[in-house]
Parts: structure tokens; sequence; C-alpha cells
């Protein structure tokens, strides 16, 4: 909401806003933060030149430097491109048995994340999950899995020596469907790099699974490596989510946003040690702040905008109180309708204003409504939308042309400002107001 509110601040507050000097030179800093947190070159380039667009104008809150504002922003828009569409750790394993294809390469840890993620679905979920490893090349494997799956309490598929992946995989199809359990997870082998043999073989395994997930879990150390892999098995197999592990490292982790730059897959976990209890959901915010570096003035900008935001909230409701709402108040809840979901959305959020969002509704009240009404407002002079009691025919007459629309048009406008006064002013009365003003902020 902050960055929603940040243009109104301009206005309420005089402050002055990010010149391209201010917003350039904190985005070095920021470059350079990027890059030692190992996010690949070209994607912290296309990063900072997007921050750089967004930032360039925008407020900057009062106490708080440039510089500062711009770290900031720079954190939000990290937890955004991270985030993606905040699917992190919801796995789609209806329809039981439902199959889980793990990939990656050898040692990125996909037979402990295949164990931690059994533990966490039997335990969270309450799924009756099986456990098959399907790494014929290294010795050792399958007992490794079997060995875990005895530590944590999860079945594993009875292990038969000399068979193909192919064939264990349609075993614990076959068995997961007999046994009545909720998932089935594949745990495959790895290659040290990448070769045509291990994808063919993850290929064939795919194609027998028909798997409802496939995770690929690189190490999330491994920066630039990991971030070709992932296209690579993308390319290949096609897969719906990544593990990133070893994030209990001291690296900073850059290799998940490169990760959601280039493959534009949701991370869906983070391993963070070598324990069962090691994998938690992937949480944007922490890796942003733990990429960026830059924590301790994430933490102050909020605390700062926090403060202003309550300060604003107060002055408003005072004013609110008085009457004293005019064109310039209207206008910013118009914008701010519309950027949180229309009317229906702020009016939800205003204690007594449901019934009215209901009515507006019915009367055809949209968001194209709402954008002609604030093109009307932006054709008042600064006197007419401080002090709407201005507004006689003539002006009327100049606004409605100004704006491209109707004189009776504006009367709808005027009246619904006069209502929304009321009310306010009724609400004062109440300490409703306040309660509203506080939602809203
Ligand atoms: P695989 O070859 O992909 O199956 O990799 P493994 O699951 O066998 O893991 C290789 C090594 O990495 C093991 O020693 C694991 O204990 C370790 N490992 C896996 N995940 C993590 C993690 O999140 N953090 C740490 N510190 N070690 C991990
Ligand atoms: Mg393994």
């Amino acid at each position: 909401l902050s960055e929603r509110l940040s243009g109104v601040f301009d206005r309420l507050t005089k402050q002055g806003a990010l010149s391209e000097e201010d917003v350039k030179t904190a985005l070095r800093e920021v470059r350079v933060a990027l890059l030692e947190a190992d996010v690949s070159l070209p994607v912290a380039r296309d990063f900072v030149k997007a921050v750089q667009d967004k930032a360039t104008g925008q407020a900057v809150t009062k106490s708080i430097t440039p510089g500062q504002q711009v770290v900031k922003i720079v954190h939000d828009e990290l937890v955004h491109v991270l985030a993606g569409d905040g699917e992190a750790g919801a796995l789609r394993i209806d329809n039981p048995p439902a199959p889980i294809l793990m990939v990656g390469l050898q040692g990125g840890g996909k037979t402990t994340t295949t164990a931690k993620l059994a533990k966490r679905l039997k335990e969270r979920e309450g799924k009756r999950v099986l456990m098959a490893s399907l790494d014929v090349n290294r010795p050792a494997a399958m007992e490794q899995l079997q060995i875990l799956g005895t530590q944590i309490g999860v079945d594993t598929l009875p292990i038969v020596k000399g068979e193909d992946p192919v064939t264990i995989a349609k075993r614990a199809k076959t068995q997961a469907a007999l046994g009545g359990y909720d998932v089935y997870m594949l745990d495959t082998a790895g290659r040290l790099s990448i070769d045509e043999e291990l994808m063919a073989q993850v290929a064939a395994v795919r194609d027998v699974a028909n798997p409802r997930e496939t995770l690929l879990v690189v190490d999330g150390l491994t920066g630039q490596d990991a971030v070709h892999t992932a296209e690579n098995f993308d390319d290949r197999i096609g897969i719906t989510g990544v593990v990133l592990t070893r994030m209990d490292g001291d690296g900073r982790g850059g290799a998940a946003l490169s990760m959601r730059a280039v493959t534009g897959k949701p991370i869906r976990f983070v391993g963070l040690g070598e324990k069962m209890d090691a994998l938690e959901t992937f949480e944007p915010d922490r890796v942003a702040g733990r990429i960026l570096g830059m924590g301790d003035i994430v933490a102050l900008v909020e605390k700062a905008q926090a403060t202003i935001e309550a300060e604003q909230a107060e002055k408003m409701t005072k004013r609110f109180q008085k009457g004293r709402f005019n064109m310039n108040d209207l206008k910013m809840q118009l914008d701010q309708m519309l950027k949180m979901g229309g009317m229906e959305g702020i009016m939800g959020m205003m204690p007594g204003m449901g019934k009215l969002a209901g009515q507006a509704k019915e009367a055809g009240f949209d968001d194209r409504v709402i954008k002609r009404q604030i093109a009307m407002i932006q054709s008042m002079t600064k006197k007419e939308r401080a002090n709407p009691d201005l507004l006689q025919a003539s002006r009327k007459k100049r606004i409605a042309a100004g704006s491209g629309m109707e004189v009776s048009d504006l009367n709808k406008l005027l009246k619904m400002h006069r209502q929304m006064s009321d009310m306010m002013k009724k609400m004062g009365k109440g300490g409703m107001l306040k309660q509203a003003m506080k939602g809203m902020f």
C-alpha cells in the first residue's frame, strides 16, 4: 500500500520526488549488491533497469534519504519478482496416487529433499507417501533413501537389484495404487553435469509416471550454474517448480532471483540443512532481504513510512470530521478504488459503506466510470478542487467540456461528493471514521 500511496504523500507533504540522479546513484550500489549475491549479470542489469524506470519520480518519505528510499523500492520489487504468482509451498497432489518427480544434478540434494518433503507431506497434510529411488547409477543410492525412509517413518519401494529406472517407476506406480498411497515420489539419478543420457533417462521416466509435479532440486549456492541447470531441465523435461538447497550456507542466494527471472518457474521450498526438518516454504521477503543484504535500511524505511501513514491518517481523519472533504480527497479515494479492485474493494473495507457499494454496482459504477470521474476532477482548477461550492453553471460547462463529459455527469459526481462528505461527518462523530481511515492505510 505504501507504494500506492507515495503519489499521495507527494502532494500531501510536499516532499521532493526521487530524481533520476538519486535513483542512478543508489542503483549503482544495488547492482553491486546483486552481483555479490550471485545474481547473474543480465538478470541484475534488467532488474536494475526496471527499478530505475519505476523509482524515478516517486516521492521520498520524510526523514529518509533518497538512497534509502530506492533501496526500499528495490526490495519491494525483488519480493515481487521472487514471489511470482505466490504458489510457493502448494503442491498439486490431489487425485491419489499423485506422482512427484524429483530431478537435478548429482549432489544437489534430491534424495535428501525427497525424504524431507515426504516427511512434511505426512506430518502436515496427513498424506500417505511412498518413496522410490530410481538411482541405479550410484552405489548405495537406493539404500540411502531406504534408510531415510525408516528414519522418518515413510515407506519406500522394496529394492530389486538390476531393474532399470523406467521399470522401477512402473512398479512404484502400481504399488502406490494398490497400497492406497496419496503420493508417490520418484527420486531420480543425477550426473555431475547435464548430459544426453541423463535427460533421456529422466524423460523416459516422466513419460511413464506422468508426474503431477516435477521438482528441480538445485544447490542454491551454485549461482549461475543453478540457472543453467534449471533452463536445461525445463527445456527437456518441463519442471513445475524449484527447490533451492543449501540455503543455510553463507551464500546470499542470488540464484533465486536469476532462476525466477530466467525460467519463470516458482521456487517452492528451500533446504536449510541436512536434517529432515530443514525444509521450509520459500519466503520471498526473507530471501529478498538476504540477496540485497540491506535489511537495516528496509526496516528503517518501513518504520518511517508507517509513522507517516499514521500521521496522515490522523490528519485526514481530523479534516474529514470537520466536514472538510474536498475534491482532492475524493480523487484520492477514486485513485485508490481503482487500485484496490474497484468500488466494492474499497467500500467493503469501510464500515457502513457496504450497502453503498452494492447500490453503486447496480448503477453500473465500474472502473470506466471511476476513470471518467477522475478525469472530471482533473479538469477542475486548484481552487475548485479545494472548494467544490464554487462550481456554478459556467464552471461546470467548462469542466464537462474539458473532460469530454456532460454537465449531468459532473452533477452526479458532485452529488456523490456531497453524500460522502455527509457520511464522513456522521462517521466522524461516532469515532467510526478513525477506524475506517486506519483500515485504509
Ligand atoms: P542427490 O545426489 O541430489 O540425491 O543429493 P543428496 O540428497 O544425496 O545430498 C547430497 C549432500 O547434500 C548430502 O550430504 C546432504 O545431506 C546435503 N544436503 C542436501 N540438502 C541440503 C541442505 O539444504 N543444506 C545442507 N547444508 N546440506 C544439504
Ligand atoms: Mg540421490
